[in-house]
């Protein structure tokens, strides 16, 4: 026993361990690690996933990085450290069972196949062991049982799935010091508790050259967003030549910011921001009761599509020379930024699949390998809602017409212009397949296909 602050705590830990959550205030698991006791923090370069990143100068992995510093700062202020570690979690685990007296092993839940099958191997390792793993629901609003259909079965349609998320939202009200509050956006606040992080020395952290990678150069966005920002993004969101957007989807990839926060935020101020945040969630059920959507199609007979193999138009995709502006443009600010704007997401998305009739998985591992704020189940859900394969109930023969979309979004061609300075010149290549002949081939082949069978 150590007599620490007044209180008497045994030597056993309970310890929290980040991972889509790096931040202390309003974190649902560390809270509760936080209320049991003394809590010693810990962070796990996984090299289950690191070593699947092609690029050594990976964005997300520098973001992490410095997401990793600044909390490791933070508590080594507070006389406190982080552990943080590279390697395989299944083998890091044992090792710290082995340092340290743990008791208990607090985090938040994840819902990515790979990450659901690591968590339930390291809980049955802390089982064997006798230590107890706590596991709480923080990186959405709902998880994935919570909003479902009157017969118990999950959504798949979004507008009935966001009236009930809506309907849930405001189904439990209760008093918090923020005043009454619906109970799914009562707050975590650790502040209070942070003296009871486990007083330590600065511990040592791999550098990201220790684990084979190099700075990124991109600048990130910023985790707060002004007030007028969300009241206006009604009416700006969908230009992408203006500021028009919130740029949160790293943080909330992240979890650098709390999704609670957030949506207190929309409900004041914007009900259009609050229903892309439901979309975040919508996505992310979707995912947990449909894991093959990670493989194929939501709806099966999408799987019939003769795919066209064509590597050098994916490559002109890819690299923004497909000689229509609104894609090129989309394409480049992804490849400086990795962002890229979401009314050009589905402009580029469609062009993909529909115009040139490629594979919409090979488009997902593109924007996977290069958005800053990849998510598993949002970018497959966009990218089958784009091939019109996915949950969404427009029917595949509405094709997004490039010029159409520049007209109404970009008229000014301002953002073309950013992106693609040579456009208007000579120097700009021409459409690499015409747009009425692409429509009709698409539109015939998902016919055929759809037909079959
Ligand atoms: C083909 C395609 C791929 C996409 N890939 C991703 C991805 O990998 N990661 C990702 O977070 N979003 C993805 N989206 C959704 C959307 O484009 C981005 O969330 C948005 O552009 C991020 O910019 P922002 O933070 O400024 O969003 P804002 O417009 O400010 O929205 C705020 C937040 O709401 C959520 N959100 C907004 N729109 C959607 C949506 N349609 N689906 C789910 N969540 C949404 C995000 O968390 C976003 O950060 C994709 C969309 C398409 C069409």
């Amino acid at each position: 026993m150590r007599n620490w602050g007044g209180l008497l705590f045994s030597a056993l830990q309970n310890f929290f361990w980040f991972r889509r959550d790096l931040r202390l205030h309003d974190n649902t698991g560390l809270y509760h690690a936080l209320q049991a006791g003394h809590v010693q923090g810990i962070f796990i370069f996984d090299t289950e996933i690191l070593s699947s990143l092609p690029e050594r100068a990976d964005a997300r992995v520098t973001f992490i990085h410095d997401a990793i510093s600044a909390l490791k700062e933070k508590l080594e202020s507070l006389g406190a450290s982080l552990i943080v570690r590279y390697g395989d979690p299944l083998k890091i685990w044992p090792a710290i069972l082995d340092e340290h007296d743990v008791q208990a092993v607090f985090t938040n839940r994840d819902f990515e196949p790979y990450a659901n099958a690591r968590d339930n191997a390291v809980a049955e390792l802390l089982q064997q062991s006798k230590v107890a793993f706590h596991t709480f629901k923080d990186h959405v609003m709902f998880e994935k049982d919570a909003v479902l259909k009157d017969d118990g079965k999950p959504y798949t349609v979004f507008t009935p799935y966001s009236r009930k998320w809506v309907a849930r939202l405001g189904s439990k009200i209760q008093e918090t010091p923020l005043g009454p509050q619906p109970f799914y956006l009562q707050s975590f606040p650790s502040e209070d508790h942070l003296q009871r992080f486990e007083p330590s020395k600065p511990l040592p952290m791999p550098s990201l050259a220790d684990m084979g990678f190099e700075r990124s150069a991109l600048v990130f966005p910023p985790a707060q967003v002004g007030q007028q920002l969300i009241k206006n993004y009604g009416q700006t969101r969908d230009l992408p030549a203006v500021q028009g957007t919130s740029g949160l989807g790293v943080h909330f990839r992240f979890g650098t910011i709390s999704i609670r926060e957030k949506a207190r935020k929309a409900i004041s101020l914007s009900p259009v921001f609050l229903n892309e945040l439901i979309w975040r969630d919508f996505y992310s059920q979707i995912l947990a009761h449909f894991p093959t959507v990670v493989n194929h199609p939501f709806k099966p007979q999408y799987d019939r599509i003769p795919w066209r193999d064509a590597p050098e138009d994916f490559q002109k995709w890819c690299e923004g020379k497909t000689g229509y502006p609104i894609v090129d443009a989309g394409m480049r600010e992804l490849m400086h930024t990795g962002f890229m704007h979401n009314r050009v997401r589905m402009i580029t998305a469609s062009f993909l699949t529909k115009h040139l009739l490629i594979d919409w998985r090979l488009g997902e591992a593109w924007f996977a390998q290069n958005l800053l704020d990849f998510d598993l189940a949002s970018n497959n859900g966009g990218w089958q809602w784009a091939a019109g394969c996915g949950t969404d109930a427009a029917p595949y023969f509405r094709i997004f017409n490039p010029a159409e979309q520049t007209k109404k979004f970009d008229k000014d061609h301002q953002y073309i212009r950013r992106w693609v300075p040579e456009f208007g010149t000579a120097a700009y290549p021409p459409p690499m397949v015409d747009h009425a002949f692409a429509r009709a081939r698409c539109l015939d082949t998902y016919k055929r296909a759809l037909a079959d069978g």
